[in-house]
């Protein structure tokens, strides 16, 4: 078990330290190596990570040929996270984490039990949150909220973004790769009222997953405690994508069904599928799978 109040309370000492220093400073020069692009040294300065999670719970892959014919208020499926059940929203709608709106549950009762174990993560997901308030606004930090705003996005787009990790690291094909590697998706401010239309694609990258896990020892145990629940339940591990815009970044695990669950088709268009659905701001993607009883959607 790792001491998790002990580890906030010193990056509580830390962030302190770095905000008397002037905005994170000595965070802007990235701690490991990136042989993939030189887009990171350059642009890679102050990390923040509030958690999103999605989950693998349906098989699919993409279509954006068929007109929408979900409101855009969908959103993807949500999990509990004490006890995994899934949500049935037209039964009874899940519970979010009121500290940092990220996690879900399908009960008080799950919520209390898991409280003890969530509370660094939550704590330290708020101070992320705060500290990018305080920043000036800049390039690096387009809007005061734009944690809250990252966080809107990536919550109705998670269906998508979750998908896009998992054709981005070939999962179907190598599950080894879910360990290795995480799909960075990097993002630029559109100004818009509609919380799903914030933000385009400005580009995406394949990264080490070690540049999010070494960076962030809660990130780094609360992705571990995912993967561990996820392979128990048969899964193969928990796929990293990171959803970044300027100087913030969210970290969203995505917990992936066993192998011989996965029925979402292959696809290498991904990357244009993704920028087509943010671009045009529909939030009703639906994966493809084909099987021995044909094509479905969803
Ligand atoms: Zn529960
Ligand atoms: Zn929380």
């Amino acid at each position: 078990m790792i001491p998790h109040n002990k580890i906030y309370k010193s990056l509580e000492r830390r962030i302190k330290q770095l905000e008397r220093n002037g905005l994170y400073e000595s965070l802007s020069t990235p701690r490991v190596n990136l042989p993939f692009s030189p887009f990171f040294r350059n642009n890679f300065g102050i990390f923040t990570n509030p958690i999103m999670t999605t989950y693998y719970a349906t098989p699919a892959a993409a279509n954006y040929y068929n007109a929408p014919t979900h409101s855009h208020r969908q959103r993807g499926i949500r999990i509990c996270d004490t006890c995994g059940s899934t949500e049935q929203p037209t039964v009874k709608p899940f519970r979010l984490c009121g500290g940092c709106m990220t996690t879900n549950y399908c009960s008080p009762e799950c919520q209390k039990k898991h409280w003890p174990s969530h509370k660094a993560i939550c704590q330290h997901t708020m101070a992320q949150v705060a500290a990018t308030k305080q920043q000036p606004i800049n390039a690096d930090y387009p809007d005061e909220n734009i944690a809250k705003f990252l966080r809107r996005f990536t919550s109705q787009h998670s269906t998508l973004l979750g998908w896009a990790g998992f054709q981005a690291l070939q999962l179907k094909r190598v599950p080894s790769n879910v360990r290795q590697s995480a799909l960075l998706i990097e993002l630029i401010p559109r100004p818009s009222s509609d919380s799903h239309r914030q933000f385009a694609i400005k580009g995406t990258h394949i990264v080490p997953r070690t540049y999010v896990t070494s960076r962030d020892p809660l990130v780094a145990a609360d992705i571990q405690r995912r993967e561990e629940r996820c392979r128990r339940a048969g899964g193969i591990g928990t796929a990293v994508v990171l959803i970044q815009c300027g100087a913030v970044s969210q970290v969203m695990p995505v917990e992936v069904d066993a192998p011989s669950k996965i029925s979402w088709d292959e696809r290498n268009d991904w990357a244009e599928v993704l920028a087509h659905f943010v671009d045009s701001g529909r939030t009703d993607f639906k994966p493809i799978s084909t099987s021995a009883r044909g094509v479905f959607y969803g």
